[in-house]
C-alpha cells in the first residue's frame, strides 16, 4: 500500500529548469512504489546565497509511497544524480536538480542523512508558498497552520508562473 503521504520540494536553476523538474516528476512517478499525486504551479525565485547565478524554478509535489524515508531519500538522490547534479560546487550554488523531502506524514527524525520535517521550510518562501497552494490545511510541526507560516515568511521576489508540471501516467522513454 502506498499510504504514506510525502511532500517533496523541487528546484533547478541550470540547463532548462522547467524541463529538469518535469523529467524529475516523470522519474519519480515511474518508481513502482511511488505515485505523484499533485504538483503545484512553478514558481520563480531569486537564489539564496551567491547572487551571481540564475533564478531558480521551484515546485512542490505530493507523493504517496510505500518506501521508508531513507529509501525515498536514496531514490531521490539517484534521480538528482541522473540529472547530472554534482555535489562539488559551493553551498547554495547553481544546481541542475535539488530534491528535498519536506514532510513525511507527521514523522520527526534527525540523523546525519535526514532531518524531518525539513529544517529549512520556515524561512523559504519558495517552499512554503507552493506547499500552501497544494496543502492549504496543513498543520505544521509547531501546531500552527501553514497559512500562519506563510504570513510570517519574508515574501520577496517570488513569482508564480502560469505553468504546472504534468502528473499521472507516463510512458518512460
Ligand atoms: P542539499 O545539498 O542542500 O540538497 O543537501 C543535501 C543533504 O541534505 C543530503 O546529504 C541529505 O542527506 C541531507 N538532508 C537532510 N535532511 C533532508 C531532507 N529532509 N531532504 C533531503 N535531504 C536532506
Amino acid at each position: 500500500m502506498m499510504s504514506d503521504v510525502v511532500y517533496v520540494g523541487l528546484g533547478s536553476n541550470m540547463d532548462n529548469p522547467q524541463e529538469q523538474l518535469q523529467e524529475a516528476v516523470k522519474h519519480i512517478h515511474n518508481h513502482e512504489q511511488v505515485s505523484v499525486q499533485t504538483c503545484s504551479f512553478l514558481y520563480e525565485s531569486s537564489p539564496m546565497g551567491p547572487q551571481n547565478q540564475s533564478n531558480f524554478i521551484n515546485a512542490v509535489c505530493q507523493l504517496n509511497t510505500s518506501l521508508t524515508p531513507i529509501e525515498l531519500l536514496d531514490f531521490l538522490q539517484s534521480v538528482e544524480q541522473l540529472h547530472g547534479r554534482t555535489r562539488v560546487g559551493e553551498r547554495w550554488g547553481p544546481r541542475t536538480l535539488d530534491l528535498d523531502i519536506l514532510l513525511f506524514n507527521n514523522l520527526r527524525m534527525d540523523n546525519d542523512r535526514l532531518t524531518l520535517p525539513h529544517y529549512g521550510m520556515a524561512d523559504r518562501e519558495f517552499v512554503l508558498v507552493p506547499l500552501f497552494e497544494i496543502a492549504p490545511d496543513l498543520i505544521m510541526q509547531d501546531g500552527r497552520r501553514i497559512s500562519v507560516w506563510v504570513k510570517e515568511c519574508t515574501l520577496d521576489g517570488l513569482k508564480r508562473l502560469p505553468i504546472k508540471l504534468k502528473t499521472g501516467e507516463f510512458s518512460f522513454q
